[in-house]
C-alpha cells in the first residue's frame, strides 16, 4: 500500500504529454471553447492599434495648458466618435469633443472627462488641471505586435477567446481531446439501456455514467466499452479492444482481492508493467495503475498507454478519478502548466471530522462561502458504496495519516472536485 503522494508522483511520471505537432488539431475559434492551446499565440497587431480615448470627453494637448491664466480652451467644431479615421491635427489652444474609442487627433495627448469640465458656448472650462496622458489608451500599451498573447497549455475561456478574436485569430491550434475508454466489470451489473427488470442482486452500472461525466468535464472524450462480466476471457478481449482505441483506460470493479477480481491477473497476462496495486487512501484503497506498450494500430504508437483499475464502489471510483486521474489527464493534454489538479484550499468545518488515521482520508461534503470565507459542510454518511450521500459534493476534507480528529470551527484542508 503506497502513500497518496507517492502514487501521484508515479502516475504523473508515467504520463507523457501530448505532442503539439501530432496530437493537435486546427479549429475555428468558436469551436475552441474550453480546449487547450497547443502553441503560443503572438499578436500580429499592437493593442490598441492606435491612440484612442478611454472616456467620453475632450481631447487636448497638455502643453497648451501651461501658462494659462484660466483653464479655458476653445472647442473645435469637429467631433470624434468611435469608428472614424481622423487625420487633422489639433489646433494650438483648442480641444475637440471625443467619445470612448475615438481616435486621438495628431497633437492631442490627454483626455478630460466630460464630467470634469463645463462647456459654455464654444469654450471648455476645466474644473482642475488634468494629468498628462490621462484617459488615453496608447497604441501598443496593452500588448505590442509580435509578443506572446497567450501561452501554449492555456485553457480557452471567455477572456482568452475574446482576446484571440480581437487579435483576428480565426483558426487556432489546440490539443486533441484525450480518448478515455471506460469499462465496467461485475456479474451484478446491468446496463441502464437494458429492457429487463432488475433482479434481486443486480444493480445498474452507474459508474459508466459517473466516470463518463468526470471524463467529459475534464475535457476528454469518454468511450464506453460496456458492462463486462467477471469472466477472464471476456474481460481480456474488452481490455485489449480498449487499449487499441484509447489514450487512457479506466475500468471499475474487479481490483480488490476477491475471487472474482481479475483485472490485475489479466494485466499481468497481457504483459503490462503494474506500478501501483493499492494506495493508503480512504476511500479508494484498491487502485491498479499499469502502463501498456500499445498493441496493433494504436494512434500514439511510441507511447505508453495508462491503465487505471479503480474500485467498483461508486464513491471510491470517483475518488480515484478526483485524486489521481484528473491530474493525469491534465498532464496528457498539456493543460497542467496552467491548471494543476487536484486543487486544495483551506476552509472551516461546520462539524467535527473523524478518521481512523491509518490512511489519508477524504470526507466528502459541500463548500460554500459565508461572509466571503470558505466553509465546509460534511456529508452525513461516508459509505463509499453510497453514491446518494455524495450528491451535491463539490469538495472533500483531507485528513492526513494519523490525523484522527478536527473539531467543528477548525480549519481543514479541502480538495476541490
Ligand atoms: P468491486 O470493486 O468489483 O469489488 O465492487 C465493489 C462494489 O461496487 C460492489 O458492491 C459492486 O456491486 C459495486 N460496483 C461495481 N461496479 C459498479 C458499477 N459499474 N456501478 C455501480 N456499482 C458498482
Ligand atoms: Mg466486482
Amino acid at each position: 500500500m503506497l502513500p497518496v503522494s507517492e502514487v501521484e508522483k508515479i502516475i504523473l511520471d508515467l504520463v507523457k504529454p501530448f505532442d503539439p505537432e501530432i496530437d493537435s488539431e486546427i479549429l475555428p475559434l468558436s469551436q475552441a471553447i474550453a480546449r487547450i492551446l497547443a502553441e503560443d499565440i503572438s499578436s500580429e497587431l499592437d493593442f490598441p492599434h492606435w491612440d484612442n480615448s478611454a472616456m467620453d470627453g475632450y481631447a487636448l494637448c497638455y502643453a497648451d495648458l501651461e501658462n494659462l491664466q484660466e483653464l479655458k480652451l476653445a472647442i473645435s467644431s469637429d467631433e470624434i466618435p468611435a469608428g472614424i479615421t481622423i487625420d487633422q491635427s489639433l489646433n494650438q489652444g483648442e480641444c475637440v469633443r471625443i467619445f470612448t474609442g475615438g481616435m486621438l487627433p495628431i497633437g492631442a495627448d490627454t483626455i478630460v472627462m466630460q464630467e470634469d469640465a463645463e462647456r459654455i458656448d464654444n469654450y471648455l472650462y476645466l474644473k482642475a488641471k488634468p494629468t498628462q496622458g490621462e484617459y488615453v489608451r496608447r497604441k501598443g500599451e496593452f500588448i505590442q505586435a509580435g509578443t506572446t498573447l497567450i501561452k501554449a497549455g492555456t485553457k480557452l475561456g471567455a477572456t482568452e477567446i475574446g482576446a484571440l478574436a480581437s487579435a483576428r485569430c480565426q483558426k487556432i491550434k489546440v490539443y486533441r481531446q484525450p480518448k478515455i475508454a471506460i469499462i465496467s466489470t461485475g456479474n451484478e451489473l446491468v446496463s441502464l439501456d437494458s429492457f429487463h427488470s432488475l433482479q434481486l442482486g443486480q444493480i445498474i452500472d452507474s459508474n459508466l455514467y459517473a466516470l463518463s461525466t468526470l471524463v467529459t468535464q475534464a475535457g476528454a472524450i469518454a468511450i464506453p466499452f460496456g458492462t463486462v462480466r467477471d469472466h477472464p476471457v471476456e474481460l481480456e478481449s474488452v481490455m485489449r479492444q480498449a487499449i487499441t482505441s484509447a489514450d487512457l483506460i479506466i475500468s471499475s470493479g474487479g481490483v480488490s482481492v476477491g475471487d472474482y477480481d481479475y483485472i490485475e491477473e489479466i494485466l499481468e497476462k497481457i504483459g503490462t508493467d503494474i506500478h501501483v496495486r493499492s494506495v493508503a487512501i480512504k476511500p479508494g484503497k484498491p487502485l491498479t495503475v499499469a502502463s501498456l506498450k500499445p498493441f496493433l494500430n494504436v494512434n500514439r504508437s511510441e507511447d505508453n498507454i495508462l491503465y487505471f483499475g479503480v474500485p467498483g464502489n461508486p464513491v471510491s471510483a470517483m475518488m480515484s478519478f478526483w485524486r489521481f486521474i484528473r491530474g493525469a489527464i491534465a498532464k496528457l493534454n498539456g493543460s497542467h502548466k496552467t491548471h494543476w489538479y487536484p486543487q486544495f484550499i483551506k476552509a472551516i468545518t461546520t462539524e467535527d471530522l473523524h478518521s481512523q488515521g491509518r490512511r489519508e482520508t477524504y470526507l466528502w461534503g459541500s463548500l460554500t462561502y459565508q461572509k466571503g470565507s470558505p466553509i465546509f459542510q460534511p456529508a452525513q454518511n461516508y459509505s463509499s458504496g453510497n453514491l446518494i450521500s455524495a450528491i451535491g459534493t463539490n469538495a472533500l476534507a483531507v485528513m492526513r495519516v494519523n490525523q484522527t480528529y478536527v473539531p467543528e470551527g477548525d480549519e481543514v484542508i479541502i480538495m476541490l472536485t
